[in-house]
């Protein structure tokens, strides 16, 4: 990425349909991480409520590798409009950590 591919970046142009398209793409993974990490809080907890030890830590490793694979391919998602790296500032950002592009819903003309 080159400086001045970063002041083409304009986060107040709409986005393309190509852009918005990926951003939607980067909305579904942001989703996937809140609800593995939900979903295996309370699965965790009824593993442990109903199943032996050993049954609960296997739940929990499991749980654990599938929450680090989508928490890993959410932070590498590419901002479609600049290229950087679009999570940068984690689960909590609503915009391009680079451009400032914003995560909400682009309408697809
Ligand atoms: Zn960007």
């Amino acid at each position: 990425m080159t400086r001045s591919h970063l002041f083409d970046a304009d986060p107040t142009r709409p986005a393309t349909d190509a852009e918005a398209l990926l951003v939607e793409d980067i909305r579904r993974r942001r989703r996937l991480v809140w609800q593995i990490m939900l979903s295996g809080i309370a699965l965790l907890a009824v593993a442990a409520m109903m199943l032996p030890e050993r049954a609960t830590t296997l739940v929990a490793i499991a749980l654990f590798l599938a929450f680090a694979s989508v928490k890993f391919l959410h932070d590498l998602s590419q901002c479609p409009r600049c290229a950087g790296r679009f999570n940068r500032w984690g689960l909590w950002s609503s915009s391009c950590g680079e451009c400032g592009l914003p995560l909400r819903k682009h309408p697809i003309s």
